[in-house]
């Protein structure tokens, strides 16, 4: 019912791989005294630097742990959402994302915000806000969010609220997709380009 993607745990996660990620840190998290006081999680970095990871395995604990958890997609979510207020129906679709106490949205930034979309992204997060956590994955600095969501005074809104009570990851450093080319010397030197910055 959580819809979580795949299964990853924090056990088959490789801290020495990706060093910028404080295990201990992420140990706390797991212990869901987040969830318990609807403080926020963002991961940043490039991709395959492990953000869905972390998020789905915080997720599975969650959920083991008795909480509530969904895991969606932000372009799924925004589609969703658009859809149901076109056809009259917004509320008892935001609901299904305001319940959980633990809702997941990934990957944003990989596609802007049009205008309905970043009002609509919002409401959801000012509606979240001290109600339920947000762990929230996204490949753009927080310095990027002006643009992103084409708006610079409702981005300023959205992270006031998300960031209010929220431990932020910065995840800087390699892939670990392209961890077994790089090993075979096929891309020379772990490529940095692209790091999210705060
Ligand atoms: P991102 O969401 O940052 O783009 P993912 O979490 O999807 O990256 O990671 C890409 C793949 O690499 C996944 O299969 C994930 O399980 C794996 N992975 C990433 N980082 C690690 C790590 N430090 N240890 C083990 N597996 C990892
Ligand atoms: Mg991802």
């Amino acid at each position: 019912m959580a819809r979580l993607p795949y299964k990853k745990t924090l056990e088959e996660f490789d801290f020495t791989f990706q060093p910028s990620v404080d295990k201990k840190v992420i140990h706390e998290m797991a212990t869901m005294s987040f969830v318990y006081q609807a403080v926020n999680l963002v991961f940043l970095g490039p991709p395959g630097v492990g953000k869905s990871h972390l998020a789905v395995a915080l997720a599975t604990a969650a959920l083991s742990q008795g909480y509530s958890a969904y895991f969606v997609n932000v372009a799924e979510l925004m589609d969703e959402l658009k859809r149901a207020q076109e056809e009259n129906r917004l509320n008892a679709r935001m609901r299904k994302y305001l319940r959980p106490k633990l809702l997941v949205i990934d990957e944003v930034g990989y596609l802007p915000f049009d205008p309905v979309a970043a009002s609509l992204f919002f409401q959801l997060i000012s509606t979240r806000y001290e109600q339920g956590s947000v762990i929230l994955t996204s490949n753009k600095g927080l310095g990027d969010w002006g643009q992103m969501f084409g708006d610079a005074v409702l981005a300023t809104a959205i992270l006031d609220r998300l960031l209010h009570h929220a431990h932020i990851v910065n995840i800087r450093g390699a892939s670990y997709r392209m961890r077994d080319k790089m090993r075979s010397g096929v891309y020379g030197s772990p490529a940095r380009e692209g790091s999210a910055t705060v």
